[in-house]
């Protein structure tokens, strides 16, 4: 009954993100009522794995008290601060110098958002200003990357490269652009990681040369493509790629809201690639989700060009929730966790995980398995050979996210047919296990669906 009044409730009021309206007013909500390390329990008592930490944010896994009395601490002490007006508090101060002390390179000066869109929004507005500061106006055009993310504001949704974050919105703008993926397993240059990378840096190169000389701002990449299918490039691929973009004086943005804080192993994937990015953005486990929170990392030499060309003046970008002390707060105590135990206890996970997705490889509808560390995917086919995708008209993603709910695990299921896996830091082997078994039960379950395959 009370799951019923719920249900109504939400589809009469609550616009869900990124959902088809109609269909979801049809099916109805599924309301999450509690959760305890990497299980999550339904309003009506179902017990589920979350294979995808929320969304891919809950990096240390739910029901952590020392975060929940280090939010409670500081909502007694000092609720809000702003950081206008030159005032400050003590938790951002201190989780902006952990953090750029935990930092590749110079990436030393933080700004604080309230997520990864507005991160990302940041790093935009930053670069312009830092262009025009070096007497190069013309230097406002944007390049990402097709399947990238890059969140939903209207700037950020212009520079994520998935359909429908575009259709219907009259984005992207004509400042925006993309060259193609370095996508291993659907590829035109091949599947070998030198001919991927050459490819990527020929096409930008082209790009850059298409758009002009003196033109381009910024280049956008994320060390694995998320919500495009958790697309892995090859190893030395944005290394490649950052190198490529210092030789042709275009910035470099690395988009860490997904890989950073221990999601792919490291604090930081940049670490495990061996650059240092003019910019990096994070968020979702900076704060493991318990309180929204988002971090734009500049380096050294981009700050010192905006500082000195403001001189007296305001640099006019702020939030009034930026360097937000409760969520400060909580980023403090999370990184102490993460340090004590969790990234460690993540790289075993992750690779008992990443072991038991490799040998799903010979299941009939596995064409692909990849992720590093606790970030993988398999991607499903109807075909093999073909690499036939699953037909989309039968609503395959939709049917295999319910039927592995329905056996007790939360994965993602992206509309190309990818499942996506993210859990969170804390997995025991126990809980990798059984999100093993579950993806195995609902792949064979789907394997005898007629209108799937
Ligand atoms: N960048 C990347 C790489 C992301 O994955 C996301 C969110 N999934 C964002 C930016 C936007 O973050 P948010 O949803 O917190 O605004």
């Amino acid at each position: 009954m009370y799951n019923n009044s719920l249900i109504a409730l939400d589809r009469a009021h609550l616009i869900h993100p990124v959902a088809s309206y109609r269909g979801h007013e049809q099916q109805g909500v599924r309301v999450l009522a509690s959760a305890k390390g990497a299980t999550v329990t339904d309003a009506s008592g179902r017990q589920l794995i979350d294979g995808f930490a929320g969304l891919w944010c809950v990096n240390a896994g739910y029901g952590h008290d020392s975060i929940v009395e280090a939010a409670a601490r500081q909502m007694r002490e000092l609720p809000y601060a702003t950081a206008y007006f030159g005032l400050g508090c003590e938790p951002a101060i201190r989780l902006a110098s952990e953090l750029a002390d935990r930092a590749p390179g110079d990436l030393n000066h933080i700004y604080f958002t309230l997520g990864g869109s507005d991160a990302i929004d940041s790093t935009v507005r930053f670069i312009r200003y830092y262009w025009i500061a070096k007497g190069r106006p013309q230097r406002d055009q944007f390049i990402s990357i097709e399947q990238g993310y890059h969140g939903s504001s209207t700037v950020g949704a212009g520079l994520t490269a998935l359909p429908n974050f575009h259709a219907g919105f009259g984005i992207p703008f004509d400042w925006q652009h993309k060259i193609p993926s370095p996508y291993p397993y659907r590829n035109p240059a091949g599947d070998d990681a030198t001919s991927i990378i050459e490819a990527s840096l020929a096409a930008l190169r082209a790009k850059v040369e298409a758009i002009g000389p003196d033109r381009v701002a910024a280049f956008y990449a994320e060390p694995i493509q998320g919500s495009g299918g958790v697309i892995v490039p090859p190893k030395g691929w944005m290394k490649a790629m950052r190198d490529l973009c210092r030789e042709l004086d275009i910035l470099f943005v690395a988009d860490e809201v997904i890989t950073g804080f221990g999601r792919t192993g490291p604090l930081f994937a940049c670490s495990d690639d061996g650059i240092v990015a003019d910019f990096m953005t994070t968020a979702k486990g900076l704060t493991s989700g318990y309180v929204p929170m988002g971090a734009v990392f500049m380096a050294d030499h981009v700050y010192q060009v905006i500082a000195d060309s403001a001189g007296a003046s305001a640099v006019g970008h702020g939030y009034t929730y930026s360097a937000h002390p409760v969520s400060a707060a909580v980023g403090l105590e999370v990184l102490k966790l993460y340090e004590n135990g969790l990234l460690e206890n993540g790289i075993k996970a992750g690779a008992r995980l990443m072991a038991g997705l490799e040998a799903l490889r010979d299941h009939p509808l596995v064409g692909d398995v990849r992720g590093r560390g606790m970030l993988a995917a398999i991607e499903l086919v109807s075909d093999k050979k073909t690499k036939t995708p699953l037909p989309a008209e039968a609503q395959a993603s939709r049917r295999i996210f319910d039927r592995a709910w329905d056996n007790g695990l939360i994965v993602r299921a992206f509309a190309n047919g990818v499942l996506g896996y993210a859990p969170p830091l804390c997995c025991t082997d126990q809980d990798i296990d059984a999100i093993l078994e579950r993806t195995v039960d609902t792949l064979d379950q789907t394997l005898e669906d007629p209108d799937v395959r």
